[in-house]
Parts: C-alpha cells; sequence; structure tokens
C-alpha cells in the first residue's frame, strides 16, 4: 500500500474526529505518540505499535493541514539527500540536530 492509500485511509476512519480536535490537539497528540514511541526504544515496549501511532497521527495531521505526505515527501527526499544532492548522503555525520529544541507541555 501506498502512503497516499494509507493518508486516505486515515482521512476516512477519522476525519470526523481529527476537524472536532483541530491542529493544536492534533499536533499535541502526535508529540504523546512519538514520546510514546521514545519510551518504548529507551525502556522497552511495542515499538512497532508505537511507531504505526505516531505515522497514523502524522497523517492526520496532515489530512487536517491538506498536505499531501507521500508527494511531499517524494519532492523532498526522493532519491537523493535534499541537503547534499547525493545518494548515499555526503553530508558530515552529526550526532545530534543543529537545532536545539525544549518541549515543554502544559498539562
Ligand atoms: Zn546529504
Amino acid at each position: 500500500m501506498q502512503l497516499r492509500n494509507l493518508q486516505k485511509n486515515i482521512y476516512d476512519m477519522y476525519i470526523h474526529h481529527d476537524r472536532k480536535r483541530g491542529v493544536d490537539k492534533t499536533l499535541d497528540w502526535l508529540l504523546t505518540e512519538v514520546y510514546e514511541l521514545y519510551v518504548a526504544v529507551k525502556e522497552g515496549g511495542d515499538v512497532s505499535a508505537e511507531a504505526s501511532d505516531v505515522l497514523a497521527w502524522l497523517l492526520s495531521l496532515c489530512n487536517l493541514l491538506n498536505i499531501d505526505l507521500e508527494r511531499e515527501f517524494i519532492n523532498k527526499y526522493g532519491d537523493k539527500c535534499p541537503k547534499c544532492g547525493w545518494n548515499p548522503c555526503k553530508c558530515g555525520y552529526r550526532e545530534y540536530p543543529n537545532k536545539k529544541v525544549r518541549i515543554t507541555r502544559t498539562q
């Protein structure tokens, strides 16, 4: 199954809930699922199930934002690194992203 079909399935299943929840709360839910994936990897858990949840919530968010993730992903990462233009990537190895982000939960 292609990503576009998966996104359509998520749309059909959940768009009525996603529209009611809205972008901000759907984004919060996605971050919660990313954290659950983090915990599953670090501490042991059902990593496959958590990774699936992350993709499902990412697709829900994309549905709300009218993003065709398959098209956008192929445009950006299709067959070469978007930064250096090579496959395999020739960018310098980085242990962590350069961006420093800090997420604080309000609840
Ligand atoms: Zn690269």
